[in-house]
This record gives structure tokens, sequence and C-alpha cells, in this order.
């Protein structure tokens, strides 16, 4: 705390995994005694700067950006960039400490890192976003590339943004290393199901844990939080494999549609129009917008949280077990609270942390790593089938780690020994550097 000091983000994600950690650092002691539990704490490298541009009204405004890499003992940082408001060095550090566990689930080369700015694109024009874009990446090229942190899209990062902040990568280096960002448009490196990838991914980690208990996902009720890339994805994943997905919000309030979503329209208000989500109940008869109101007041079998950090707390967790939830796995980076968490936990509701849950856009960022590197691109059902193995194997990993360290079915307790045991065994392989 004291070495960080108002990082509270960072705290509770550091606090979370290190509670898992006894069992295993009593079984390798070796850990122990080369302090990787320490080094993983403390980033390899933090760059903060500033980012000026000038707005449509000529005036000059500036920006915070950061570049956190975090742990690169199994590959380059890899991680996305976050354009927000709030962003701040505490989110990032929380975000790029959990990515490099995220990461090692996957089973791929990636280290881990992320980044950001303060700056929000809200609101902005195109011109503005590109200048925003263009001025971050003056600075941040310099940092970068295929064999040493590549960066992916992420809260208010699209490929729009990608698009912009690669043709300036380009422009500076005078080399086309496509290899260097991922979440690229499919006209010039980018990979089928990136798009999809996180809220697919989620998916699929879900079919998996119902499997562990027989059940399946075929007529469950859903209700997924945010209706960005990763919920809108994540809905209608769900769809397709025959739950109904009754709800879905924004920051403005949330959408419920007993008869299930719209999934294109949902695309077109959300994706195509920008529209805040009450605009899609407007033109949909069986939906209903309530303004301001909390989306996990609907009674659902399966809860999504696919928005931002800490957006579901205690309250909100005793209100989907009082309605009888049965699984709730995190699309969104640590959006249930610590107090969300032990609720559901103590009672018995299947829990998908997101570090397992959400790998599947990072996996998916590997795999077009791998296609540019092999100057080769691959069809959407071919990727999205290694995308579905992938997403497997990051259960089984889970699981069996839950098992062999006593915590049956304990997914939370068995991606955080899974991810810590595969990097702690590099970093020892590797010395103390
Ligand atoms: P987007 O910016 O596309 O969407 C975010 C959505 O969440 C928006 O609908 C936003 O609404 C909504 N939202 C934000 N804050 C709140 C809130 N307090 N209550 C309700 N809704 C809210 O981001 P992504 O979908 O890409 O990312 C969502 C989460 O998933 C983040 O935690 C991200 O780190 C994580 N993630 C994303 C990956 C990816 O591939 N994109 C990969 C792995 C994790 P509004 O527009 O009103 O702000």
């Amino acid at each position: 705390l004291r070495r960080n000091p108002g990082e509270s983000e960072f705290h509770q994600a550091v606090h979370e995994v290190l509670h898992s950690l006894g069992a295993v650092v009593d079984k390798h002691p070796e850990f122990l005694a080369l302090a990787a539990v320490e080094r993983l704490c403390e980033p390899e490298r933090q760059i903060i700067f500033r980012v000026p541009w000038v707005d449509d009204n000529g005036e000059v405004q500036i920006n915070r950006a950061y570049r956190v890499e975090f742990n690169s003992a199994l590959g380059p940082y890899k991680g996305g960039l976050r354009f927000h408001p709030t962003v701040s060095s505490g989110i990032i550090k929380f975000l790029g400490f959990e990515q490099t566990f995220k990461n090692a689930l996957t089973g791929m080369p990636i280290g881990g890192g992320k980044g950001g700015s303060d700056f929000d694109p809200k609101g902005k024009s195109r011109l503005e976003i590109m200048r925003f874009c263009q001025s971050m990446m003056t600075e941040l090229y310099r940092h970068i590339g295929e064999y040493t942190d590549v960066p992916a899209g992420d809260i208010g990062v699209g490929e729009e943004e990608i698009g912009f902040l690669f043709g300036q990568f380009k422009r500076i280096t005078n080399r086309y290393e496509a290899g260097v960002l991922t979440g690229k448009g499919l006209g010039y490196g980018g990979s089928m199901v990136r798009t999809e990838a996180t809220g697919f991914g989620t998916v699929f980690f879900v079919r998996e844990m119902l499997k562990e208990t027989n059940r399946t996902i075929e007529g469950k009720s859903v209700v997924v939080s945010g209706s960005g890339n990763v919920a809108v994805h994540a809905a209608q994943k769900a769809q397709e494999l025959g739950a109904t997905v009754i709800g879905v919000s924004d920051s403005s309030g949330f959408v419920h549609d007993p008869k299930g979503m719209d999934i294109a329209l949902l695309k077109q208000v959300k994706l195509v129009e920008g529209e805040r989500v009450g605009e899609y109940a407007k033109r949909r008869e069986s939906a209903r917008f309530e303004e301001g109101g909390n989306v996990w007041s609907i009674k659902t079998d399966v809860a999504l949280p696919c928005a931002t950090q800490n957006e579901l707390n205690g309250e909100s967790a005793q209100m989907l077990v009082g309605n009888g939830v049965r699984v709730v796995a995190e699309g969104a980076n640590m959006p249930c609270t610590p107090e969300a968490v032990r609720i559901f936990r103590d009672n018995k509701v299947l829990f998908g942390p997101g570090k397992a849950a959400n790998a599947g856009g990072v996996a998916t960022s590997a795999l077009e790593m791998q296609q540019n590197a092999s100057r080769d691109s691959w069809d959407f059902d071919f990727t999205e089938h290694k995308l579905d193995e992938i997403m497997t194997g990051i259960h089984e990993r889970c699981a069996s780690a839950a098992d062999e360290y006593g915590q049956p079915g304990d997914l939370v307790t068995g991606a955080n020994i899974a991810g810590f045991v595969r990097v702690a065994e590099a970093m020892h392989s590797l010395g103390v550097v």
C-alpha cells in the first residue's frame, strides 16, 4: 500500500490474487526464494507521457497517457489501450497485472501489459480522434514492437483508433510491422473473429462451466451488462447457443426485453449508430427502458457483467442470488467487487473470473500475431474454432489447478494458481531479472 499510494484498483487486484497463492508457495518454495511473487507485483517498466493535440476549434488540449509493461517472462508485453476519462495509473496497473495472469492462462507466448489515456473519445469528431491518436503514437512508437510490446483496443479504442495508431506508427518508423498492434481492420492485417472474440469466448467459457455440472446454456435466461463490444457479442453467442438474452445496459440505464433481444437491432443501435441503449427500446415493442436502473434487478439464470470494473457490488449480488442466478461469468475486467464475489461463492453460484472468462480477446489477438508473422489470414470458422478450443483449454487449466490445490470447482483460485504457476516457472528459469 505504501509503495503504490492511491492505487485502490491495483491493491484490489493484487490482494485477490495473493489470497489464492498460499498453497502454491508451500508446494514451490523456489518461487519464494527468487521473490517471484514480489517481482510479479512490480511492473517491469511504466511509461507516463504528455499527449498534446489540437481540437476542432484550434485550441491546444493536453492529455496524459500510460503504458505499463508489466511482465515479459512468457513473451512480448500484450494488452489493450483504454481511452476513458477515469484512466489513471492505478487503473492501468490493475489491468496490466490481471493481463499477465490472463495471458498466461491462454497457454500462448505473450507477456502482460496495458495502457491508455484519460482522453474521452465521446463527443469528439473523427479528426480530433485521429489527431489525438497520432500525437499519442508519436511518443508510444519508441516503446512498442512485435517482439517488445503489442498493444490492442479496450474501452474507447476500437478498429478506427487502432487504424489511426497503426498509420502513425508506420509513418514514423517506415516499417510495415503489422504485428505491432492487434485489433486491426481486416483489410490490413486484422484477424477474423477479433471483434467478436471476448464476448464469444465468455459464452464458450460459460458453456464449459455448465458442462462440468451436466447442464447446458440452452433454454437459460441471460442478462448482460454494458452494450459495447464485449456485451453485444456475448449476447449474440448466448442466443446462437440457444439461451434467451433478456437484458442489457449502458451507463444511462438498462433495457429489459423478456422475449429475447433482437441482436441485429442492438448492433445497429449501439455499434453502428452509437446511440444510448434506450433507443433500442423505442424501436422494439417487447422492450422496456429503465433510466438509471440497475440491470441486475432482472431475474436471470446467467449473469454476464461486461461493462467495467466494480460495476456489480454486494447489493446487486444479493439481488441476483435472491432471484436464483446460477452462473456469473465476468466478460469485463474485475466487474464484481470482492464482496459480490464472496456472496456468489458463499451461495454456490458458479463463478467465472474475468482473467479466465474474458481471455478470448487477447487469445485471438495472439492468433492475429500468428497470422501476421506467417503473412497468412484464416477464415471466420477456422478462427472461431481455434478460439473455442482455447477457451475450453483455459477452463480445463483452471478446473485442474483448483482440483490439484484442494479447491475443486473454485475457478477463482484455479485461475489465479494456473496463471501464476506458468509465469513464476518462466521467471524462475530466467533468473533474477
Ligand atoms: P466498450 O467501450 O465497447 O463498452 C463498454 C460498455 O460498458 C458501454 O456500453 C458502456 O456504456 C458500458 N458501461 C461503462 N460503464 C458502465 C456502468 N458503470 N454501468 C453500466 N454500463 C457501463 O468496451 P468493451 O466492450 O471493449 O470492454 C468492456 C469491458 O471488457 C472492459 O472491462 C474491458 O477492459 C473488458 N475487456 C475487453 C476486451 C475487448 O476485447 N474489447 C478484452 C478483455 C476484456 P456507455 O457507453 O454508456 O459508457
